[in-house]
């Protein structure tokens, strides 16, 4: 049975709510709401975007752009949408449905997501359907029937169930907007390409008179132009939002003891959401079996893996049964928590876009997250291996593919602001215009809060000549492993064998110690001064072309390194996305153990209604009343992210459990 089918949703009439004045009032209130079935819901009533984003989701504020997406929308306009995870890019399709303007059609690849898609809209009083491969043909008929007798205002499909069938055709005269989220799937550029996206063109075309709308939360230049394109937007509006995450923080540090490492960013986050990417299946078990050995809530997610347990695992973790899933980048596309307090990569990811949407999973809510990326510059061979592994590739993935391991390699190990890094990335000015961030200190990276550091030009010029000198000397047959035993003067038998103990590089950078030398061998590979090369066997270091040119004193190097090892769980510097966030995100004793108290009850009425817990209300949301602790129905609905259908599903509860505080 899928969520959908069976649910009972207490579906209230959103605009015809009686102002209510008193905890009794309500509890008479929501006792009277009918608890009826989704299909016998009624339809929103028109009425202005805000009024809708007020009643529905119980904000005042749109997020930037959202209101001028949602205005082309409405003027039936087509727009390309893009908007960095959390920017709140579901509300420019769904807030168009709630005003009125007809059917709206939302194209998503992501199964799992168009389900909790539909309870969220659900919870926000919309009368909204999915039809795709999951849902059973009961559900299927009865959101067919709504559809067609008007009734339901949002769609979701999947874009294989869209291709087979005359959908759009038997709408096409209600349908006011088609929407195509993640619509970077319809590029090759980008990092993952759908083909089904490639025969939606044709298919809207045969509704010329809905608006599109194009959202993706990372796209580069070249990506926007070619959605454009495919998708045949006409005389678009761009909406590009500024790509960077101001409530991340991210560090990005060599992987050394990477289980130890894991564990250090865990006990930062007693209790809190979080996921740790590792690069395969059978490191993600490895994680796991020791992450369950040190007593965490956690469980692996991988392909390898029945699809009764993956489901299990996801809904576990959604639910918040789970706090950390350890997986393959299998899972997280259809995840859709906004409480993620941290993700890990234990791995190099593929690519910088990679990273972007991976460590995008943390903080949707607005509130300071952590993204912490191990790497090392084995795990850019294996990713190379795992590429190529049937056969050659055509020149032009070939191509694109040392492009994007150079990229994250430098991302990794470049001593440079990393929000400004990925903002770059992406085309987009750093710093953001108007954000409060003096002299390109972004006061939520690991250099700029000084955990690591730019060696200065001189010295670091120094130490590559070194290091490339001694990979040269010892003829690219060594691994980095050995490399650095030679360069700090490592005694060890191999060294003592091959007499490289007596060589004149030996022990040439002994003070600045084991951990400096391999971070700063991985920082030549990406600036491509070193490489590594496979016998098959052994994976060993070479000099490069631009590094003999360096050793001559041609070309530039940039070295950075570790200056800390401790760190404590950072608040970013910069404004978390909203002052609200900001305010929500310290509590005092007192009002943490009543936030502990609500989540509890969140999670007991996120069961009995059938919906995922954030879905019920946001973490923000349950922080901003530990702290405020609302005493009236008033009180409450003043507070971010409680809207009149919330007030009058959940309200009672939550009053009552902050009056028995
Ligand atoms: P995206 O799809 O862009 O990652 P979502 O649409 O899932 O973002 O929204 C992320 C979160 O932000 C959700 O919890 C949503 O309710 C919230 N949100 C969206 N718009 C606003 C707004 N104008 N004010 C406050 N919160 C918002
Ligand atoms: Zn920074």
């Amino acid at each position: 049975m899928t969520e959908a089918d069976g649910e009972m949703v207490l579906e209230p009439d959103v605009a015809g709510l009686r102002p209510v004045r008193s905890l009794a009032d309500l509890r008479a209130a929501s006792r009277a709401l009918p608890l009826r079935t989704s299909d016998e819901a009624k339809p929103a009533l028109s009425c202005t975007p805000h009024e809708a984003l007020r009643k529905g989701w119980g904000y005042e504020d749109f997020r930037p752009l959202q209101g001028e997406a949602i205005a082309s929308a409405l003027a039936g306009k087509d727009a390309l949408v893009v908007l960095p995870t959390g920017g709140g890019k579901s509300l420019c399709y769904q807030i168009p449905a709630v005003c009125g303007a007809g059917l709206v059609l939302v194209v998503s690849p992501l199964i799992a997501l168009m389900d909790d898609q539909v309870a969220g809209a659900r919870e926000a009083g919309l009368i909204a359907g999915a039809l795709h491969s999951n849902v059973s043909e009961e559900e299927k008929r009865r959101t067919w029937r709504q559809t067609l007798s008007g009734e339901l205002v949002l769609l979701y499909v999947s874009p294989e169930r869209l291709v087979v069938g005359e959908l759009i055709d038997r709408i096409k005269d209600r349908l006011a907007l088609i929407a195509v989220d993640e619509a970077h799937c319809v590029s090759h550029w980008g990092h993952d390409f759908r083909p089904e996206y490639r025969q939606l063109k044709p298919l809207m075309d045969q509704a010329p008179h809905a608006a599109r709308m194009a959202l993706t939360a990372t796209a580069t230049p070249e990506v926007q132009q070619d959605i454009c394109q495919q998708l045949g937007l006409r005389r678009t509006a761009h909406f590009i939002g500024h790509p960077d995450r101001p409530n991340l923080v991210y560090r990005a540090m060599p992987r050394r003891e990477g289980t130890k490492q894991v564990l250090e960013v865990l006990a930062r986050h007693p209790g809190e959401g979080g996921i740790v990417y590792a690069q395969t299946r059978k490191e993600v078990e490895r994680l796991a079996t020791a992450l369950k050995a040190a007593k965490v809530s956690c469980a692996p997610y991988h392909a390898g893996l029945p699809a009764e347990q993956r489901a299990a695992t996801q809904d576990g973790f959604v639910n918040e049964r789970i706090d950390v899933v350890v997986a393959t980048i299998a899972f997280g596309m259809g995840i859709d928590r906004a409480n993620v307090r941290y993700v890990i990569h234990a791995n190099t990811p593929k690519s910088v876009e990679h990273y972007q949407q991976e460590a995008g999973r943390a903080g949707r809510d607005g509130l300071p997250a952590e993204c912490v990326l191990l790497h090392s510059g084995a795990d850019i061979v294996l990713h190379r291996r795992l590429a190529t592994m049937d056969g050659v590739l055509p020149p032009q993935r070939a191509r694109a593919l040392d492009r994007q391991l150079r990229e994250i390699a430098m991302f990794a190990v470049a001593p440079v602001c990393r929000h400004r890094l990925l903002t770059e990335h992406f085309g987009a000015p750093w710093p953001p215009p108007g954000a409060p961030v003096s002299d390109g200190n972004c006061g939520a990276c690991d250099v700029c809060l000084g955990e690591s550091s730019a060696q200065p030009e001189a010295e670091a010029l120094v130490a590559a000549k070194k290091i490339i000198s001694a990979v040269w000397r010892l003829e690219g047959a060594f691994g980095a492993g050995h490399v650095t035993d030679v360069l700090t003067g490592e005694r060890t038998d191999k060294a003592q064998r091959a007499g490289h103990d007596k060589l004149s590089v030996f022990g040439l950078l002994k003070d600045d110690g084991e951990a400096a030398v391999r971070l700063w061998i991985d920082q030549l590979v990406a600036q491509d001064h070193l490489a590594y090369h496979e016998d098959g066997v052994y994976t060993m270091l070479t000099m490069t072309d631009s590094g003999r040119q360096l050793c001559k004193g041609v070309g530039a190097v940039r070295l950075g390194r570790l200056v800390v090892t401790n760190r404590r769980k950072s608040k970013p510097a910069r404004a978390a996305a909203t002052v609200a966030a900001e305010a929500a995100a310290d509590l005092g004793p007192l009002d943490q153990r009543l936030f502990e108290r609500l989540r509890l009850l969140r999670r007991r009425l996120a069961e009995e209604h059938h919906v995922p817990p954030y879905l019920v209300f946001t973490d923000e949301t349950l922080r901003l009343m530990s702290r405020q602790r609302p005493a009236s129905p008033e009180a409450l609905l003043a507070i971010k992210g409680v809207g009149e259908s919330r007030l009058a599903r959940y309200g009672a509860a939550f009053l009552e459990a902050i009056a028995r505080e």
